[in-house]
């Protein structure tokens, strides 16, 4: 989709001018080229917009998800994130489904209500792993789509981000709430216009 595209397209949704960083420029250079760590289609669709069009980022999508279960659901949104990027067009890249690796990262905190330990680790799992990749991949700068949700704390992911980090690495860790300056309506409206799949659960407890 081209700039003005999407544009219009975001214009019409929600009824005003879309790209609003004149008033809201970023507190930091930008970076040059961003591995965003993606979550599913939905969260990926406004956030990916934003970067890409608003700011002028050079996004790589990166899908990395051990935490869904079970496999069916995996597939649905590693599906929606392929949809989006498609759409959006920026490259995806993926790793294999390997939910014994997240198993073994949450031992000991299974019992764990929901936003507390165990949500935590599943975070850092999930940023750490996309801090590796970037690395790997020769990105200067990494984010998430995790904090588009109303139902994640904005302190837990940008925790997860500068941990998996850390203060020696290059690596810039874009911490955006992303779900801000009309963030999770958008992927609302956009989930609908794009007939994306949209889960009811966040992703380790099947319903
Ligand atoms: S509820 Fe969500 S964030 Fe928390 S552990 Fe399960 S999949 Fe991870």
């Amino acid at each position: 989709m081209k700039e003005g595209q999407a544009r219009d397209l975001v214009a019409r949704l929600l009824g005003r001018d879309p790209w609003d960083r004149i008033e809201n420029p970023p507190p930091f250079p930008l970076p040059r080229r961003l591995l965003l760590h993606i979550c599913c289609g939905p969260c990926a669709s406004s956030v990916v917009m934003r970067l890409k069009y608003d700011y002028g980022v050079d996004v790589c999508g990166f899908f990395s998800n051990p935490n869904i279960l079970p496999r069916e659901e995996y597939t649905l949104r590693r599906d929606g994130a392929r949809r989006v990027a498609e759409i959006l067009d920026i490259p995806l890249l993926e790793e294999p489904y390997e939910p014994e690796l997240w198993s073994e990262w949450i031992r000991g905190y299974e019992g764990e209500p929901e936003g507390g330990e165990r949500c935590r680790r599943c975070y850092s799992l999930r940023l750490k792993r996309t801090v590796l990749r970037a690395q790997r991949e020769g990105y200067d700068s990494f984010s998430t789509t995790l904090s588009v949700s109303p139902h994640v704390s904005p302190l837990s992911i940008s925790q997860a981000g500068r941990e998996a980090v850390g203060s020696e690495n290059p690596l810039f860790f874009w911490d955006e709430s992303f779900r801000k300056r009309d963030g999770y309506r958008l992927s609302i409206l956009l989930s609908k216009e794009w007939k994306l799949y949209r889960q009811n659960y966040c992703g380790c407890r099947p319903r």
